[in-house]
């Protein structure tokens, strides 16, 4: 690894670790961090979790895992080249889905409505919670007692409310401080991924088409370049080149743009980086380019018919589990059963962590098992 500059997250400048452990041999904390995390359930379990199209819809749409390593690669290349720690960048980006429901976006919004009434659901915390609490494999500690800038990096957004009651994590919500330039940048690969990467599975899938795509500044520009030098290319390979050269110009534009607001700061520490205002960010004309390209995708593809009508069935199977488990808990499977003195409002929670757990098609699965009629007696 190249020299990190003074104001990146180092072991020199972490607030370290909830439970105290003794320093990792051969590794560095942030790596010890990444490890963790490839290693746990949760991380395996977004293999067979929704990005835009269900998980058994087709072998070559990204999955949430797929996402994951996309989003670690792209914020590990940003990383490097600002002389700031490309482990913890690696971790965060790895982990930051950790808490995501299954199926996708409709999952999580379907999982909110249900908790509405004992405090919403949102997957950020979710995520943060499998990392502090719910994962099980350690003696000595629940979850896997990441250091703090990882957690910080993990918890992207959160409510006035939510963060009054984290603590130290939750400071920075209430009196407007910034993350690490490594959690910024975490946050921006994640847009880059899934904005180039629902092009291509959209296109992949028919439901958007080139022509249409070719209304969006951000891909005519590379596209009308791939088809000057390449008249006689298949679509497909049209496609990966165009996509491919839009996510080296928001890389290179997000590197060049960062390098520049960080020199004009003039930062020394990593409290600078908390004082100052998010200095990780694209230029202003690329960022328009960029909105336009994720609204687009809203308008095209996320509400696409096809895809509402995938919403509406995960919606359908993720609010019948919740209200059966709350209407019956002896229906949950004992290491998910509630001790007796729950309040309803933690009884909720319980269920949404085992119904957040659940994988697209263990979720569909688990719906059979408990309302198809045909399914009698009652299959395992
Ligand atoms: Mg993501």
């Amino acid at each position: 690894m190249t020299e990190l500059a003074p104001y990146a997250v180092s072991e020199h400048n972490t607030r370290g670790r909830i439970v105290h452990e003794e320093a990792p041999h051969g590794r560095s904390e942030f790596q010890r961090d990444r490890d963790r995390i490839i290693h746990s359930g949760a991380f395996r379990r977004l293999e067979y979790k929704t990005q835009v199209f269900v998980n058994h819809e087709g072998d070559l749409f990204r999955t949430r895992l797929t996402h994951s390593i996309e989003v670690a690669q792209i914020a590990r290349s940003i990383a490097r080249r600002l002389h700031l720690n490309e482990d913890i960048a690696e971790a965060i980006s790895l982990a930051h889905d950790l808490g995501h429901t299954p199926f996708g976006h409709a999952g999580q919004d379907a999982l909110n409505a249900c908790m509405k009434a004992y405090g919403g659901f949102e997957h950020n915390l979710q995520s943060l919670r499998v990392v502090d609490l719910l994962e099980e494999r350690y003696a000595a500690f629940d979850g896997l007692n990441l250091c703090f800038e990882t957690r910080e990096g993990i918890l992207k957004h959160c409510s006035a409310d939510n963060a009054a009651q984290l603590g130290e994590l939750g400071e920075r919500f209430l009196h407007d401080r910034s993350p690490s330039l490594e959690a910024q940048i975490a946050n921006l690969a994640d847009e880059i991924a899934y904005n180039n990467h629902d092009v291509d599975d959209g296109l992949r899938s028919g439901l958007i088409t080139l022509e249409q795509l070719a209304t969006v500044p951000l891909v005519a520009t590379h596209l009308k370049e791939v088809r000057d030098a390449y008249p006689e290319l298949p679509e497909r390979r049209v496609v990966h080149e165009t996509v491919r050269r839009m996510i080296n110009t928001l890389v290179s534009d997000l590197i060049q743009q960062s390098e520049r607001n960080i020199g004009t700061r003039g930062l020394n520490t990593i409290e600078d980086v908390r004082n100052a205002p998010a200095l990780i960010a694209f230029n202003p004309e690329v960022n328009e380019q960029q909105l336009a390209l994720k609204k687009f995708l809203r308008t095209h593809l996320y509400r696409h018919y096809l895809v509402m009508r995938m919403s509406a069935k995960a919606q359908r199977i993720i609010g019948d589990l919740f209200n059966i488990f709350m209407a019956d808990s002896r229906l949950l499977p004992p290491q998910m059963q509630p001790q007796a003195n729950q309040t309803e409002s933690d009884r909720a929670r319980t269920v949404a962590d085992y119904i957040a757990g659940m994988t697209d098609r263990y979720a569909i699965r688990e719906h059979r098992r408990i309302f198809a009629v045909e399914e009698m007696p009652v299959s395992f």
